[in-house]
């Protein structure tokens, strides 16, 4: 298929803008607004779920967790074809305390509750590469797969999130802001690389987290360029890319290809991926006043 054609193919498909993802204290491109949501293509319910997905939220209803993991089986890997994953991909900020209530801070204890949920049902992180991989050519994959990603590079992740995860032996995906990355609020550039080194991947989140459909003069330098000094500073492979806020237009989804990256990380409401999905990923963002029933609704297997 022609280029120009998949580009329209996808966005006509998605149809849809939508807008979240602003951490609020990641450098000085940070926003911190309330993000609203426009989709054309979403039916009135899935937005009225993903705007409001509980009439009663609680911030401190989660129970703390165990101390330690208890072994589980080695899971049962299967092939998966081309076309079509159902896995879900999760979405968090910040993974840390606030005295404010803040939808991107889920704190350390909510935060363990859920890996430990997911960690005693079954379910096994994957890197995104191979999600793409599963869905793109066709792939083993574990019966139960999660992504789990965390955009914008913040401090905390490293110091709360990632400990918590290689306990029950799980990795990440961190979508960087590529400018941002000696900023003193995200993880130092050792310490990225000491994520890798534990099987984390890292994509990109942009050059400094413009949203691109209002920027289409700086699209080389946000989508293209920030591949490369991601890719430079850490000498791994960027195949992914995050849109900030989550923002698509035909023109972003086209540079996004046209520079290189085997798929595009969205937001939305489905955990089932096809190749119409592919350059606007569902991810599901899992926000501070989700209860542990609240988030295991997002989540295919109970
Ligand atoms: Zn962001």
């Amino acid at each position: 298929m022609k280029r120009s054609w998949i580009v329209i193919l996808l966005v006509a498909a998605f149809g849809m803008i939508l807008t979240a993802c602003a951490s609020g204290t990641a450098g000085a491109q940070a926003v911190d607004e309330v993000p609203t949501l426009v989709a054309q293509t979403l039916t009135a319910v899935s937005i009225e779920a993903l705007q409001h997905p509980s009439p009663t939220p609680t911030l401190t209803a989660t129970p703390a967790p165990t101390a330690t993991p208890t072994p589980e089986p080695t899971p049962t890997w299967a092939y998966n074809p081309s076309g079509k994953v159902v896995a879900p991909i999760l979405l968090y900020h910040h993974i840390a305390e606030t005295e404010v209530p803040n939808r991107y801070y889920v704190s350390p204890a909510q935060f363990e509750a859920q890996m430990q949920w997911l960690f005693d049902h079954g379910y096994t992180a994957i890197p995104i590469s191979l999600l793409v991989e599963a869905l793109t050519k066709g792939a083993e994959l574990p019966a139960r797969p999660v992504v789990i990603t965390f955009d914008d590079g913040d401090l905390d992740v490293y110091t709360n999130a990632f400990p918590i995860m290689q306990r029950f032996g799980q990795v990440g995906v961190f979508y960087l802001v590529a400018a941002w990355k000696d900023a003193k609020t995200v993880v130092p550039v050792e310490n990225i690389q000491e994520m890798v080194a534990a099987g984390w991947e890292i994509g990109s989140h942009s050059m400094t987290h413009l949203d691109l459909t209002k920027n289409h003069s700086e699209l080389s330098r946000e989508i293209a360029d920030s591949r490369k000094l991601l890719k430079d500073t850490f000498q791994v492979p960027v195949n992914t890319f995050a849109y900030p806020f989550g923002m698509i237009d035909p023109p972003s989804a086209s540079k996004v290809i046209q520079a290189g990256y085997l798929a595009g990380m969205g937001l939305g409401v489905s955990y089932t991926h096809t190749l119409y999905d592919l350059y606007y990923l569902n991810r599901l963002e899992v926000r501070s006043d989700y209860t542990l029933e609240q988030f295991i609704a997002l989540l295919p297997w109970k």
